[in-house]
Order: structure tokens, then C-alpha cells, then sequence
């Protein structure tokens, strides 16, 4: 209930008529500047837009002076976790995980794509609760929870073991209320995998997700895959070799000789084919195919663990002690690498980010995803979205290109392309009033002056104190 208050009274000045006088449109998918605009908002739209010279506010509007401020459209992280430790699995971490909800929407996140895990029938109420205005936070999507094999690798998947499982798995998750599909098989039997592709889409679903061991990146596009998490997944072996390349895995794994993860990482630079990549990529971009290539998670959780020490970072102060304790090398579920291993991680993650850039040129539709929550080591909700942005940037796409993935594109891969995602008459009013052009240097997204959510106005002092208040809290259940 005190959550609760705290959101009303931050967005008290809901429902009235806003007006952005003399501001700098930023129209992201031109990738330009609109200068000296005035932009009308009534309810939760933009009902007028237009140079200010021409375009009168409202009498009765609430007016904000937008000389020196860019307005765009707000950010969705397409790639979030809610979720319990599963290193510690007394603690379901409900509230903790709730608690992360307002940080998203104290750094620009206005909409998030939650790619299940145990706490599903939570992420679905809170979901609802926050489209019905009744708890603070980001819109969200979520997969509920995901399809996995035989021996799921996080708790709260659905195990499916025959074809006819995973549309049974399927039809349940869209009955309990899921988005969208997420699947984490680390092999799957091919009548498994359509099976879940051809239910998912009859009955509306997008799926996502890992892709499988056993099947290359073109057989699960081919087979009608929508789209896929983590930008390794674009490294493209030549069909031949990867079936020797499988076979021995397979045979090593009975030996009990298998491949650890940097080895196997060192086997999967190797294989891949740039001449069949540069064939496979327009390929995804014809479907199109949606990459979520998570870059920033990839530095993070694979060797920024083992070079960089976060007890300091001034960001703890945000995060309940089991949160932080599960991204802590020594107390959570991933280790950090060290010697050759720690040299392969990075030079698999520069891989990955020359394979993203490869991509994008192709014209392979890109979302921004961070991967942040539980388990991943220091990825935060709401900061991490703009380390995510720039991590893009360094990847060498343009502020502009980086700014489509986490706008117009996740509108367009919400299906709402139409009425959200851009500052345009019509839109959706979740807009975000920066102090620094984006378009010339990304870490503008940073410089959050105010937050307009559906129309509801979040000043950068309301923000603050949203901060603060879940700093106090934070400070408090410590003292209990
Ligand atoms: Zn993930």
C-alpha cells in the first residue's frame, strides 16, 4: 500500500492537459531533430503537435518550457528478468523483484519484456496492475514462463518431452495469460521444436528465446523461429561442419570428456563462416527475424566480473542485499573466469558485437535487451538500459540506429507500431524530456529532466524521490 501511495502522489498532476513549449522533437526513425516544436498531450496521447510559432496551448494546459530539451519517445528493454535465486531457493524474492519495478521508470524504461522464470503468476498480476494504474511501473509483456527440455535450466520452466507437450505447454501459457513464447531448449528433437512454433502462432504468440544447440541459426529460421536472444546465436557454422562438430560433442558428453564453456565458446568462434553469414543475415532481415543480441550482458556476466569489483558502486544502494548477493561472483550462481578463459570470453564478446554490427547492416531487425535481474551479475534494472544503448554505439551503430532497437522497433515487435513508439500526433504520450541531444551522443538518454508515462507527468525531482524512497527502503529492511 505505501508502494502504492508513493506512485499516486508522484503522479499527481495525472489526467490534466500537458504542453511541451519550443522543444526539440527527436524524431527517431528519421533520425533528426525537429526544432522549436510545441507537443500537446490529452490523457494518455499526443493530440497536437506542431511548430510553436503555430501551435497554441490549451487554456486550461499544464505548460512546460522545453527551450534546450529534446523530447523522444521512452524506452522498453526487451530482454528483463523477475525472478528468484536459484542458488537460494528459500527466498522467492517477490517483493525484492517488485521493489526493482520503479527503478526501471526512474531512468527512462517505460515499457519491459520480462522473459519468464519462477515468478510468473506475480509478473502477470503486477502486469495487470500496472495497466490497470493501480501499481507503479513499466508496461509490461511477459512469456510467463519458458519451455525447456528434459532438465530445465532455471527453475519455473515447463518441461516438455514430446510434440504433443509442448502444445499442451503452449495452449496453458496463453490461457494463463503470456505474451509471447520464450523457449530454452539446449537441444530439441525437431517435431518438439515445430510443435511448439506451430501451436505459439495459432495461437497468436511470437516465440523467442535461445537457440538450440542442435539446430543451426537458418534451420530455426527456416522452420518458423520469430526471433532470438543474444547475439552469439548469429555466429553461423557451415551446415556440414556443425553436424560433425555436434556428433562429437554428443560423443565427448558420454566419454565424460565434454567441453566447458570457454572451450566451447573457442570451438564456436572458430566455426563460424562469414561468406555463410553474409548469405544467412538478409535471409533474418526478409522474415523478419527479430536479434535481441543483449551485448551488454555478454561483457558483464562472462568477464567484467573478473576484472571489476562492484562492492563500491554507489548503484547498491538501490537493491535488497539478496538481489546484490546473487550478482556477487562469490555468493551467486556465475563464476568468474580467469587466464585463457577470461581471454576467450572477451574475444568472443568483441565477436559478437562485429557479428550484431554484420547484422544490422543486413538490415536484421534489432531490439534492446539488457538481460538484467536476478543471477546476471550487476545488469540493473533501468541503469542498465543506457549501458545497453551505448555498448550498441561502440558496437558502430548510429545513436539514431541504437534508438529505433528500444523504441520503434520494440513498438513494431509489440504489433503497436502504429500508436506507440515515436513523438507523433496520435501516439501514445510515454515520452521522455532529455537535457542532451541523443542523436549526437548516446549517453544523453542518461540526462532525464522528466518522464511522461500514458500522460502522467514524473518531474526529475518526483523521480529522484522515487530513488530515494527505494534507497530508505532498501536502508530499512536492513535495520529489521
Ligand atoms: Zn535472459
Amino acid at each position: 500500500m505505501i508502494r502504492l501511495a508513493a506512485f499516486l502522489v508522484a503522479s499527481s498532476l495525472g489526467a490534466q492537459t500537458i504542453a511541451i513549449t519550443n522543444v526539440n522533437v527527436v524524431d527517431v526513425p528519421a533520425g533528426a531533430i525537429v526544432q522549436g516544436q510545441t507537443v500537446v498531450i490529452t490523457g494518455d496521447r499526443i493530440t497536437a503537435l506542431g511548430p510553436t510559432s503555430s501551435t497554441r496551448p490549451p487554456a486550461q494546459a499544464h505548460v512546460i518550457d522545453g527551450t534546450g530539451r529534446y523530447l523522444m519517445p521512452g524506452l522498453w528493454d526487451m530482454h528483463v528478468h523477475l525472478r528468484s535465486n536459484p542458488v537460494d531457493r528459500d527466498r522467492r524474492l517477490v517483493d525484492e523483484n517488485a521493489a526493482t519495478l520503479e527503478l526501471f521508470l526512474a531512468h527512462g524504461v517505460v515499457g519491459v519484456r520480462e522473459m519468464g522464470g519462477d515468478l510468473h503468476e506475480h509478473v502477470l498480476r503486477w502486469r495487470d496492475e500496472i495497466a490497470a494504474g493501480k501499481r507503479g511501473g513499466p508496461r509490461i509483456l511477459t512469456a510467463g514462463r519458458k519451455l525447456d527440455g528434459a532438465v530445465p535450466s532455471w527453475p519455473g520452466s515447463i518441461s516438455t518431452m514430446s510434440a504433443a507437450d509442448a502444445r499442451e505447454a503452449v495452449k496453458q501459457m496463453k490461457k494463463d495469460g503470456a505474451d509471447f513464447i520464450k523457449i530454452y531448449y539446449n537441444e530439441v528433437e525437431p517435431p518438439i521444436f515445430r510443435a511448439v512454433l506451430d501451436e505459439a502462432h495459432a495461437q497468436g504468440l511470437k516465440v523467442t528465446g535461445h537457440l538450440p544447440r542442435n539446430l543451426t541459426l537458418a534451420a530455426a529460421v527456416e522452420a518458423g523461429l520469430d526471433g532470438m536472444e543474444h547475439g552469439m546465436y548469429l555466429r553461423t557454422p557451415k551446415p556440414e561442419v556443425w553436424e560433425s562438430y555436434l556428433a562429437e560433442g554428443r560423443q565427448r558428453t558420454k566419454d565424460g570428456i565434454a567441453a566447458d564453456g570457454p572451450e566451447s565458446t573457442r570451438r564456436q568462434m572458430y566455426l563460424h563462416d562469414a561468406a555463410e553469414a553474409a548469405r544467412l543475415y538478409p535471409r533474418l532481415a526478409a522474415r523478419p527475424f527479430w536479434v535481441t543480441p543483449t551485448l551488454m550482458v555478454e561483457a558483464r556476466v562472462r568477464y567484467e566480473i573478473s576484472e571489476r569489483k562492484f562492492d563500491a558502486d554507489p548503484r547498491k544502494l538501490f537493491f535488497d542485499p539478496a538481489i546484490w548477493a546473487s550478482w556477487d561472483p562469490e555468493t551467486g550462481r556465475r563464476r568468474p573466469p580467469t587466464g585463457a578463459a577470461l581471454d576467450a570470453l572477451k574475444r568472443s564478446a568483441r565477436q559478437v558485437r562485429e557479428l550484431t554490427r554484420q547484422a544490422h547492416k543486413a538490415g536484421v531487425p534489432l531490439l534492446a535487451g539488457t538481460d538484467c535481474g536476478v543471477s546476471n551479475n550487476y545488469v540493473m534494472p533501468g541503469w542498465s538500459m543506457h549501458e545497453e544503448l551505448a555498448m550498441m554505439v561502440e558496437a558502430g551503430l548510429t545513436p539514431a540506429e541504437v534508438l529505433r532497437t528500444a523504441t520503434s522497433n520494440a513498438a513494431r515487435w509489440r504489433g503497436a507500431e502504429a500508436t506507440e513508439g515515436a513523438v507523433a500526433q496520435g501516439m501514445k504520450a510515454d515520452l521522455l524530456l532529455l537535457r542532451a541531444n541523443p542523436l549526437t551522443a548516446i549517453g544523453a538518454t542518461r540526462e532525464l529532466e522528466t518522464l511522461i508515462l500514458g500522460g502522467r507527468l514524473f518531474s526529475r525531482s518526483q523521480l529522484d524521490a522515487m530513488l530515494n524512497a527505494a534507497a530508505r527502503r532498501i536502508e530499512q529492511s536492513k535495520a529489521r
